[in-house]
């Protein structure tokens, strides 16, 4: 099998390296990940400027590359005939801190895995439910285990998936979910500072909110200790918002 890994928090995060190892043990495994932290980008593209690949060592010699582009950019690169050639299977990850929610819109990690999506091979994003120096371990294995499962069974076209992991050891683990994605948001997100010369400054923060923990949702299984496995789907058109605005009889305005 043939595996391209990238992450949005950089070719040298643990997370990447500790997702390298496990699945290395399945087949050919080739890294292209960000040479920076790139956490929060979305699914940006790199249109105005050049993309570069620099070889970088990885743990067992063989040779990875860091990216000045986005996640995104690092999946277009490996799909490439250029670099590498037309993998089986992407695989996101693993990063440090949650994808739940309205996080999966804001996640380089996940954008990954949905740019893998758009050039039609089977994908998955992986995080680890914490911000702390995670042990990635647990999430590596799953990450090889779910990456089997996908050979086996394949994924639908355009759909991909979202695993998040609890950061439990895995006797802990309860087992795996698969979920929907939650209304997990955040608030009091912008916090209103002064700098030292009296300007006024803005700080995006905040504080996560599940809003409902409605069972079945992607933070109700990590708060749960469960391994939650969310199905996501490119074509995210609202099917019940079409009804509603036939019943508009919308039209050019004369
Ligand atoms: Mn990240």
């Amino acid at each position: 099998m043939r595996i391209l890994i990238t992450n949005d928090d950089g070719i040298h995060a643990a997370g990447l390296l500790g997702l390298y190892s496990s699945l290395r043990q399945l087949g050919k495994v080739t890294a292209i990940a960000p040479e920076r932290p790139r956490s929060a980008c979305g699914h940006a593209i790199t249109l105005h400027k050049p993309l570069r690949l620099r070889a970088v060592q990885m743990p067992d010699g063989e040779t990875g590359y860091a990216s000045n582009g986005t996640p995104a950019d690092c999946v277009a690169l490996g799909v490439s005939d250029h670099v590498g050639g037309r993998p089986d299977l992407v695989v996101s990850g693993i990063n440090l801190g949650p994808n739940l929610g309205v996080d999966m819109t804001y996640s380089g990690t996940v954008a990954a895995a949905m740019e893998a999506a758009i050039c039609g091979i089977p994908s998955f994003a992986i995080s680890v439910a914490s911000y702390e120096k995670a042990d990635f371990g647990p999430a590596a294995d799953f990450a090889r285990y779910l990456a089997k499962e996908i050979a086996e069974h394949g994924l639908r076209r355009a759909s991909f998936l979202n695993v998040n992991v609890p950061a439990v050891s895995p006797a802990e683990i309860e087992g795996v979910s698969v979920t929907r994605q939650g209304r997990v948001r955040y608030s009091n997100r912008i916090e209103k500072r002064t700098d030292p010369r009296g300007g006024v400054y803005y700080w995006l923060t905040g504080e996560r909110v599940d809003q409902s923990r409605q069972p079945g949702g992607d933070a109700d299984a990590i708060a749960s200790k469960r391994v939650s496995v969310t199905p996501v789907r490119l074509d995210v058109t609202d099917e019940a918002l079409i009804e509603d605005l036939s019943d508009w009889g919308l039209d050019w305005p004369r």
